[in-house]
């Protein structure tokens, strides 16, 4: 007799041939986020994976939430683990579901037997168990339509288990599964947000952040590698690159025309990013740019900045609101970061009037003035290649 967390798999259900693939890499990235809480075992109980402390005094509340953080995850729920004996079920149910009832009014039991060599049927484990739990627990009423909870017996391949309804997980697919990409990411709200949900999607992650000191600070710096180690509760292990971007921002200042300064400076930023990329096997890039929200987001400026691309560009929250944005970096507790005030690369040289509207063959000529070529091999050369995981 145990308390285990069992794991509902959302869309890896529908993998079909993959399906095994997927679940190893689900299994890989749920106990690389229970390693430091202690020793697990996790096996597979027809279609829900089970996630048995085999230590004394682990934190179970603490493992599920980090396992609703898990990506690939539908749903999840702390459950007693029994014999497949209804006797015990008996006995063992109502001191488990205790804590639970005691603090409802209303109840139904609901029984799921994917063993059918069980002596019971389903109706009957419901009918029996409740009246147990009625007479445990006088102060409960049935109400099947809208219970207060709603109690599982659940009848599987090795054992049974009792629990009260589960938790909400992090759905999407299992990070590792889908290949790398890049996300270029600033100190703001946007680009947390973008890797969440490329990630989510099943992506790993790489980070690349430009950084031109002493016009940004150390410390602008400092809050995008937490922005990383927070993102990492969900994305997994973040490789961060940090590219020194001073002297390619003070040759666009000083040859370029102002209007164009931050076109010029994001198409070079791809064009390095590209290339840290390809280094790394990363397939794509990531931003945190949404449609039309300041004048390097118009849909003609990203045309600009795309003409140096040749690698896809993911925009996840291109068609979303601030707003809907806010409130996924409030969810993955990115936004109180993200609103510190620190000075980011792309706030140093802002034009006063910057085009909205530029002209691709204009941004190029005026990039073509300057030989940009071995500045960017010297940043690429001195960026730095860190590891971020998540905040034990
Ligand atoms: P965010 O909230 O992500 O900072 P933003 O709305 O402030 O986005 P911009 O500052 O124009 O928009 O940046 C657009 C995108 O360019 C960002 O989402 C990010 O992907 C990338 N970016 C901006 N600054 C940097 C930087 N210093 N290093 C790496 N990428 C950056
Ligand atoms: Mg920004």
């Amino acid at each position: 007799m145990k308390e285990i967390v069992l794991i509902k798999n959302g869309e890896i259900a529908l993998k079909g041939l993959n399906r095994r693939s997927f679940e190893d890499q689900l299994i890989r990235n749920m106990k690389r986020r229970l390693q430091p809480l202690g020793h697990f075992k996790i096996h597979n109980a027809q279609s829900t994976l089970c996630v048995e402390p085999l230590e004394e005094g682990i934190d179970l509340d603490e493992a599920v939430c980090r396992l609703q953080k898990v990506f690939g995850i539908a749903a999840l729920c702390r459950a007693l683990s029994v014999p497949k004996d209804f006797a015990v079920i008996k006995q063992e149910g109502p001191r488990y579901l205790a804590g639970i009832l005691n603090n409802v009014r209303t109840f139904k039991v609901e029984a799921k037997r994917s063993d059918k060599s069980f002596p019971m049927k389903s109706p009957e484990i419901c009918r029996e168990f409740g009246g147990v739990l009625l007479e445990a627990f006088p102060h409960l009423r049935v109400d099947v339509r809208h219970p207060d909870v709603t109690v599982m017996v659940e009848i599987r391949d090795f054992n049974a288990y009792i629990h009260a309804g589960s938790l909400p997980g992090a759905g999407g697919i299992p990070v590792g599964t889908g290949g790398k990409a890049l996300l270029l990411i600033s100190g703001g709200i946007d680009s947390p947000v973008a890797g969440y949900m490329m990630s989510k999607r099943g992506l790993s992650l790489h980070a690349v952040h430009f950084v031109s000191p002493p016009y940004t600070s150390g410390r602008a710096r400092e809050k995008v590698e937490t922005l990383c180690e927070k993102m990492a509760a969900y994305c997994g292990t973040i490789t961060f690159h940090c590219v020194p971007f001073t002297e390619i921002q003070e040759a666009i200042r000083d040859h370029c025309p102002e209007e164009l300064f931050t076109i010029i400076m994001r198409r070079l930023m791809m064009k390095i990013a590209q290339r840290i990329a390809a280094e790394e096997g990363a397939l794509a890039l990531v931003t945190g740019e949404s449609m039309g929200q300041v004048a390097s987001q118009t849909l003609s400026a990203i045309v600009c900045t795309d003409d140096v691309c040749e690698m896809p560009v993911l925009r996840p929250v291109i068609g979303m609101d601030k707003g809907e944005i806010v409130a996924i970096a409030r969810k993955i507790d990115t936004f109180e970061t993200s609103i510190l005030p620190y000075e980011d690369c792309c706030t140093v040289f802002t034009p006063k009037h910057p085009r909205t509207r530029p002209k691709l063959e204009a941004v190029r000529a005026a990039e073509a003035q300057f030989d940009f070529a071995p500045m960017l091999e010297e940043a690429i050369r001195n960026t730095e290649r860190l590891i971020k995981e998540a905040e034990e």
